[in-house]
């Protein structure tokens, strides 16, 4: 999943408002960070196979140490502790913000597992695999990605104020952003505008790499418009 991540993100700020939304953004999209970082590395592999899914041409040959269920929670259980080791103010928040950004990096497995093929590990690379396949339906998974952001949208604009005029529209207009770069996955057209070089599995990794940070820097900024 892409952008349905992020509606994640949104909708944790009812939580806690004082968690920064750049920060939440890098939780939900933790394993995918990880996983962009490992295929670079040559540590996990995907196959460009035109037509794999309806959706994309992603085939996710071995991502065990990223997007199997046991992994999922061990990342998850990592993100947890880190959090409970790094001082917050008030100190009473310190469980709260730990248990938030642990349960961001534990969602991104299950928003996962709706869209992808059973292609999703529960443990090592060979373990049995799940997946409930929506990528099948380009219409189906670019609705659900779509409701799932402007639904964690809605929730983040109910649970903070504007600040500036930016902080007003920003988001909104951030928002759609996204969903015109969701678009990207689904055609081929865009998808070259987005990526303006030979889809390897390598030139994907880095360029995804590069917009997830830029979407990071962006929530964070945005975020701090808002109160
Ligand atoms: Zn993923």
């Amino acid at each position: 999943m892409g952008i349905g991540h992020y509606g994640v993100s949104f909708a944790l700020k009812a939580v806690d408002k004082n968690i920064s939304l750049g920060l939440l953004f890098v939780a939900a999209q933790f394993v995918d960070i990880l996983w962009l970082i490992f295929v670079l590395l040559g540590i996990e592999r995907v196959h460009i196979v035109p037509g794999v899914t309806a959706a994309n041409p992603f085939d996710f040959v071995f991502y065990p140490f990223t997007h199997s269920l046991v992994a999922s929670f061990f990342w998850a259980g990592a993100v947890y502790m880190i959090f409970r080791l790094i001082p917050v103010k008030p100190a009473s928040r310190q469980s709260q913000v730990a248990l938030v950004l642990g349960a961001a990096v534990l969602s991104h497995f299950f928003l996962d597992l709706i869209v992808h093929r059973p292609d999703l590990p529960l443990a090592s690379g060979d373990s049995y695999k799940i997946g409930l396949g929506l990528w099948n339906s380009v219409l189906a998974s670019s609705l659900l990605e779509g409701l799932l952001l402007l639904g964690g949208l809605w929730v983040y604009l109910d649970k903070t104020k504007s600040l500036t005029v930016m902080g007003k529209y920003g988001m909104s207009i951030f928002a759609v952003c996204l969903l015109v770069a969701n678009l990207s996955v689904y055609r081929e057209d865009v998808l070259n505008f987005f990526l303006p070089l030979p889809l390897t599995p390598e030139n994907f990794a880095s360029f995804t790499l590069g917009y997830h940070f830029l979407f990071v820097g962006i929530a964070f900024w945005l975020d701090q418009k808002r109160g």
